[in-house]
Order: structure tokens, then sequence, then C-alpha cells
């Protein structure tokens, strides 16, 4: 089994709805992952890109981002033969509504993020830079962290995306100068014991620091707190789907891994890879 689960229809920022949520666009996406012996197909949009979010946070960007109707994206996956998903950005403070909008809706996963520490900024959108908000990169290594335990323990979420995309601007930026183990720690205590599986997201090979996410270092703690492992693109065309594949699998096989988690209706299977 494959699978590539975090997947987006629509390019970020260009385009309507109109134009990408087609059968014909879908269909690109499924003859994509045909040819690369991908089984399982999920799309998992934004949720800033929907009318709702703004009842979870109220950030300009998102302000901009949030024309479409959840409903309406919803009914036009399950036409398709394509799992339906959505990624969810974690909210601190906003728990109780982020479960409210997703128990209205009969997903098949939902993916956890961390793109935003609130207000202190974006990890991964130098418009909103958040490292103009910390002084050093072990404080914002730090907190970053303490928020990816907290997406964890809300328990809202299926998957953990990106699980270290703080690492996402590579030599651009000021590595921390302690082990970056010591700042994963939390992170994984709160895998342990959880349901909510971790991404293997190739997308970090598109990225400035090129490496998949999570870290080697990362994905061993992971896998030593007994987390199983999801695995996806983030694919925001059909010629990304299954980006990088070859090298995820060769990274599960020195981790040891050889099963991936499947879900239908926010159950989760196991099954073999490959
Ligand atoms: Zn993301
Ligand atoms: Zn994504």
């Amino acid at each position: 089994m494959l699978t590539d689960y975090h997947l987006h229809l629509r390019p970020d920022e260009a385009g309507k709805a109109e134009e990408y949520f087609t059968r014909e666009n879908a269909d690109r996406y499924l003859a994509a992952a045909e040819e690369q012996g991908i089984d399982e197909l999920g799309v998992s949009e934004h949720v800033y890109r929907f009318k709702e979010a703004l009842e979870l946070w109220g950030h300009p960007y998102w302000h901009d981002q949030a024309v479409d109707d959840l409903g309406a994206y919803c009914e036009f996956v399950r036409d398709t033969p394509l799992r339906l998903g959505v990624e969810a950005d974690f909210i601190r403070g906003a728990e109780d509504r982020i479960a409210d909008l997703l128990d209205g809706h009969d997903f098949d996963y939902v993916v956890g993020s961390v793109h935003y520490l609130g207000e202190k900024g974006a990890v991964d959108d130098r418009r909103y830079d958040v490292w103009e908000s910390f002084s050093d990169a072990d404080s914002l290594w730090r907190t970053y962290f303490e928020w990816q335990a907290e997406l964890v323990r809300s328990g809202l979420f299926d998957i953990v995306s990106h699980p270290d995309l703080i690492k996402i601007w590579g030599a651009d930026r000021p590595a921390p100068e302690r082990d970056p183990r010591f700042h994963y720690e939390p992170f994984v205590e709160a895998l342990a014991g959880s349901e909510t599986a971790v991404e293997v997201s190739t997308a970090g090979l598109r990225k400035p620091v090129g490496e998949i996410y999570p870290a080697q270092a990362l994905a061993e703690m992971c896998r030593d707190a007994g987390a199983e492992f999801a695995l996806s693109s983030d694919a925001h065309a059909p010629d990304q789907v299954g980006f990088g594949y070859d090298q995820a699998m060769d990274f599960l096989e020195r981790l040891g891994v050889d099963r991936i988690c499947v879900f239908e209706r926010r159950s989760r299977r196991l099954e073999p890879i490959g």
C-alpha cells in the first residue's frame, strides 16, 4: 500500500474553487497517482480557504483566503474516488470551535498543522515571519515544538503534518545551539500513547531545507515512542503527487518502519508499505 493523503487541488493563492474543484482536475491527480503506483489518494485542502475558518481565527491572511464553501468542497470530493480530508491549523484557544467545525463534516481524516505560532507569526510565510518575534533560534524551536505537542494532545487530528516545518528555511536561518533532540522532546512525549500519526512528508525536499519532514533523528524518536506514520507529498499540483517517494521509501526502510496508516471515516488501520 502507498498513500498520498496530503494534497491540495488548488495552488496557494491563485484561482477560484470552480477552476480547481472539478472532476477533470481530480482526474489529473488520480492519473498521476496511478502512474506512480499510489493506491490511496486523498485531498486535504487548507481549512483557511473556507469561509467557516473565520470562526476559528481572524488573521488578515485568512480573511483574504477564506472564500470557499466547506460543505460544497466535501460534496465535490465525495463524488470522486478521492479520500476526503482537510488540513486544519491548530489554533491555541480555539480547540472547541475546531472540534465543532470538524464534527460537522464526514472527513476520512484530518491533517493537523502548525503554520502560525498565534500572533507571533508564521513558520512558513515570510510575509508574517515568526523569526521576527524571537531573539534566538532555541526559543523559537522550543515554542514551535510546544505548539506541536499541544496539537497532538488536543486529540483533534488524525495526522500531524510536516512535523518539523520550523526547519523549512534551512541554512537561511540560524540553527538552534542545543541538540534539536532536546527541542523535539515535548512533542515526542505527547505522541507517546496518542492516536495521532506522524506525517512523513516529501514536501521538505522541494523547500530550501531540501530534506524530508521529519528529520531522521525526530523520526527515530517518534518511532521509539510508538508512533505510527502516514505518507504524503503535500502536492499543490498533479506533477507533485508522490514527489520524492523513492527517497521516502528509503527513509522509512532505514527507520525500520514497514507499515503506514490508512484512514477511512476517521478510523485508522495499518497496512504494509509498498
Ligand atoms: Zn501545511
Ligand atoms: Zn498542505
